[in-house]
């Protein structure tokens, strides 16, 4: 899979859409969380941008200022689904924090009198781009089966399993597949 073209202020890794769901999408912009190799791909305003576009959501109007708020909403959807996506139960708090951001984007979200298609009104900037990503959070955790919400178990980055076996594995094969391939064979060849 290409690489998001994401300025990576240095960092020697790339960003890929690999997760499935937009809100998989959005977790997986901290590279390698919880490591010192950990990187946010959100940090400036021109990736925030960069990364809507290629999402299909609007990022038109969102400033600076407004990057902490973004991560910080990040870091609850985080709560929610990565727990779920190692096959664990999020914690209270984390779920009750979430849906405090959920009913403030429900609120906002009706059907469209003609097409029935979801529609939201009165958003700031920033509800624009994050109310979509928090109701597909939810409509993830909500699932009965959440067997194919899943981690990469090389970086940790989550995705939606859909291929039809379901036998998915990794992020990308050309990442972490072919690095635990290699892996293997050296292990295989080194005796
Ligand atoms: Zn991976």
């Amino acid at each position: 899979m290409e690489a998001l073209d994401l300025d990576s202020a240095g960092y020697p890794g790339t960003y890929k859409l690999i997760g499935g769901r937009v809100s998989l999408n959005f977790i997986n912009t901290v590279s390698w969380p919880l490591t010192d190799r950990r990187h946010d791909w959100l940090s400036s305003v021109t990736n925030v941008h960069r990364w809507a576009t290629a999402v299909d959501l609007d990022a038109h109007g969102i400033r600076p200022g407004e990057i902490d708020s973004i991560q910080a909403t990040r870091a609850t959807i985080t709560d929610l689904l990565s727990p779920l996506a190692h096959g664990q139960q999020p914690a209270k708090p984390a779920i009750e924090e979430f849906n405090d951001m959920l009913s403030s984007s429900n609120a906002r979200r009706s059907l469209d009198s003609t097409t029935l298609a979801w529609i939201w009104r009165d958003q700031t900037p920033q509800q624009t781009l994050l109310d979509p990503i928090i109701v597909d959070a939810a409509d993830l955790a909500s699932r009965r089966d959440r067997s194919r919400l899943r981690h990469c178990p090389a970086c940790d980055w989550t995705f939606y399993d859909e291929t039809r076996n379901g036998r998915r594995r990794w992020c990308d094969m050309a990442d972490c597949g072919s690095r635990a391939k290699s892996r293997r064979y050296y292990e295989r060849t080194k005796a």
